[in-house]
């Protein structure tokens, strides 16, 4: 149990544990003695400082605090800490909680040194107990196991000769030295690393334990350490030393004063560990955190850190460019060629772009298919347009894929920094917006953020929120088209076609509403809804005119298949309903074929297995192939409008129609025509086979009430 205030203070005098008492925002409130030994600080110089600052890796540190203090009890995590003389102690921290009456207070932070441990654990055991007897006086040793040597020759000579082996076959450095810096001994790894040929020599040729420091690092650290050695402290750090081929070396050290029967310093030890290979797999560490392995280009991470830079200079903000690049149907080469492929697509990608650009311009993988190019200038406009247009010639060239050369192109979104509030974020969003716009516009483009898209995206925010009520105020109805079968003429179903009665606006056409909801995720909800309020009007039109069997086809949107819900939402519209399932169309347009993932796919077979049948929406304006299009289980092609407007003018076995209804026969599909608003057009379409129609020659979409009456006369009721 820890009580408060004064009690607590007690806690922290006693203890032989290094510890310290936090305030929650981190501020030190006590601290213990070993606590303060352990970084060479004084109570007023230490405690009412935040623990943050004494920390080389501030942000783990306060990640460790927050987590504390949003409950977790005990956790350690491992610190380098400043110490008072500037050297770095590797510790173990464990922070854990105090409360009182439930509510968290303070933080208690128990501090384990493990500099040592971590550095020369053994080496060091064995130093501190016989180096300095050992090396105390050669001459005294000697005389000694001469001594012994005559009287009981064999275990002294093994005695000496197991230390004196230990020390020379250690890979850390070893030496001993006078105060003066006089090197006394130095251990066979040493005498290798700094060139010295033999112990003798040390005594003809006396080297300088502080010069050799000074060489690496200056004289301001040797007066430190001389100063921390004279007051009889260990002196814990890192230094930097040249090596005999004049390499500058990072060495971890441990450098300890040895007293004599007096109390004077009668010897120094010092023990050290080349770091090196420590430190280069810290640098790589540090690379990969903020480098992508697969283009070795900058993440986002340092990405938007180095745009952050850039912004806080003064100037340069007025002629920074952003370009935002997405490669166009990206997923298809992933999914058709597989990922290797992607991979080396991606690769190739990032190569290209690395050629284009100026030495001092960014290039960074964003993420995905996604990369930004920061770059400079004068005109900054222009110079972005230029850069865009070398980025899609530079693309234009086939990648090698392996079996076949692939084309790729890409879209691609400009923002131009313009001084004032401008963030790494802000920009980075008005790009990638402006990349949007670019595919919206049918890729392989690129469009400069203006502020007409900025208004353009303020409106959609608006008609965001408005959406949302629209659900709850039921504000969307369901209008409701024909399609007729060629051969009979009779109607074989309706197409349920969303509207949105949008107060002060009037009934607003999915064009303008749908994309927004698809964007926001709102679609799961209207989707839903279309589907179970489609069911049952059916429902309702059954109990007029029962036996009738037309179906009935809603659409759905791409954001809808990759929601496992979707299946039992279907399902379960069906069974309230009471509707067979073969009579239920489902409508996808053909880009969400093209886009869609191997998980649409699990879906869209679930859907299949419910009995209801798929239709390819707007056949004819994505880019699928015929081999992709086999991969989906669809039963039903809808041939675009703009390819039956064309009957009007062209030879039916010559056009795209002709085309298209050849594929669907062979590949054993149902054949519909969308827009069908002529005799002629209906005519050509009879010619090729076609076996649905539906379009304004027929009917238009019309609200329910309409609909029934349009079955109504069908059926001669
Ligand atoms: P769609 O599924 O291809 O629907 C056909 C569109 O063509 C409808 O536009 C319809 O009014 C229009 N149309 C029908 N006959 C003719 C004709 O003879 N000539 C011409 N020029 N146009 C004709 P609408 O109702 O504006 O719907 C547009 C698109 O919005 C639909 O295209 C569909 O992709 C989407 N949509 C409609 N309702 C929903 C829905 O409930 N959910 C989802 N996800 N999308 C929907
Ligand atoms: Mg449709
Ligand atoms: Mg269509």
């Amino acid at each position: 149990m820890v009580h408060e205030g004064g009690n607590l203070q007690l806690r922290a005098d006693e203890t032989p544990v290094a510890f310290c008492v936090l305030d929650t925002t981190g501020t030190i409130t006590h601290a213990s003695d070993p606590e303060l030994e352990l970084l060479g600080y004084h109570q007023h110089d230490y405690v009412g400082r935040n623990f943050l600052e004494f920390d080389v890796d501030p942000d783990a540190a306060e990640l460790t605090l927050s987590r504390v203090l949003a409950g977790e009890d005990v956790l350690d995590h491992s610190a380098r800490l400043r110490a008072r003389d500037g050297s770095v102690r590797h510790t173990l921290r464990s922070l854990s909680p105090i409360r009182l009456s439930g509510v968290i207070r303070g933080i208690r932070c128990v501090t384990r040194d493990i500099t040592e441990a971590t550095m020369v654990a053994e080496v060091l055991q064995h130093a501190e107990r016989h180096l300095a007897a050992l090396q105390k006086e050669n001459e005294v040793l000697r005389a000694r196991l001469d001594d012994l040597e005559r009287t009981n020759p064999a275990p002294a000579r093994a005695a000496a000769h197991s230390l004196a082996t230990i020390l020379e076959a250690t890979p850390d450095l070893v030496a001993t030295f006078a105060m003066d810096g006089r090197v006394i001994y130095a251990n066979s790894a040493l005498r290798h690393f700094a060139g010295i040929a033999s112990v003798e020599r040390l005594r003809d040729e006396p080297v300088s334990f502080f010069d050799f420091v000074a060489a690496g690092q200056g004289h301001d650290l040797t007066a430190k350490l001389r100063s921390q050695l004279r007051e009889g402290r260990t002196w814990t750090g890192e230094i930097r030393a040249p090596r005999h081929d004049g390499e500058v070396v990072p060495l971890s050290c441990v450098i300890t004063p040895h007293l004599g029967a007096e109390g004077e310093i009668e010897l120094v030890s010092g023990i050290a560990r080349d770091v090196s290979t420590y430190k280069q797999l810290e640098s790589e560490l540090a690379y990969q955190a903020t480098h992508d392995s697969l283009t070795e280009l900058p993440n986002r991470k340092l990405l938007t850190r180095f745009l952050d830079r850039i912004l806080a200079t003064p100037g340069s903000d007025r002629t920074m460019v952003i370009l935002f690049c997405d490669i166009d149907n990206f997923k298809v080469v992933n999914d058709s060629l597989g990922h290797s492929a992607g991979d080396k697509l991606l690769a190739g990608v990032a190569k290209r772009l690395r050629e284009i650009v100026r030495p001092a311009d960014v290039v960074a993988r964003f993420g995905g298919d996604e990369f930004v190019v920061v770059t400079e200038g004068v005109d900054p406009v222009a110079h972005a347009l230029r850069m865009a247009s070398q980025i899609s010639r530079a693309m234009a060239l086939p990648f090698d894929l392996g079996a076949t050369g692939t084309h790729v192109t890409v879209s691609t979104g400009i923002a131009i920094a313009a001084g004032g509030d401008d963030s790494a974020e802000s920009l980075l969003r008005d790009a990638d917006l402006a990349m949007y716009k670019a595919k919206e516009l049918g890729r392989n483009r690129a469009v400069l953020f203006d502020e007409a898209l900025r208004a353009l995206v303020e409106d959609r925010h608006e008609t965001e929120s408005a959406l949302h009520m629209a659900l709850d105020r039921d504000e969307f109805v369901l209008h409701y088209q024909p399609a007729v079968d060629i051969s009979t003429g009779r109607v074989r179903g309706f197409e349920a076609l969303i509207r949105w009665n949008r107060p002060g606006a009037g009934l607003v056409p999915p064009s303008q509403f749908v994309r927004i909801a698809e964007q926001s995720d709102l679609i799961g909800r209207l989707g839903r809804w279309v589907i179970r309020r489609a069911c049952e009007q059916m429902a309702a039109w059954d109990r007029i005119a029962p036996g009738l069997d037309f179906e009935i086809a809603v659409n759905l949107s791409g954001r809808q298949l990759t929601t496992t819900s979707i299946v039992d939402e279907v399902g379960a519209s069906l069974d309230l309903s009471g509707l067979d399932p073969s009579r239920m169309v489902l409508e996808l347009t053909e880009s969400v074929l093209v886009e869609s993932l191997d998980t649409a796919l699990d879906t869209l077979r679930a859907l299949k297995a419910l009995g209801v049948r798929l239709a390819v929406d707007d056949f004819g304006t994505g880019y699928s192939s015929l081999t992709h299009l086999q991969r989906f289980p669809i039963d039903i092609l809808k041939i675009d409008q703009s390819f039956v407007a064309e009957l009007e003018t062209i030879e039916a076995e010559s056009s795209l129609a002709a085309v298209m209804t050849g594929l669907a026969r062979t590949m054993g599909l149902e054949v519909i025509a969308e827009g069908v608003e002529s005799g002629v057009q209906l005519e050509a379409l009879r010619q090729l086979g076609c076996h649905g129609a539906q379009g304004f020659l027929f009917a238009p979409p019309e609200p329910p009430s309409r609909s029934r009456r349009r079955l109504g006369s069908l059926l001669g009721l």
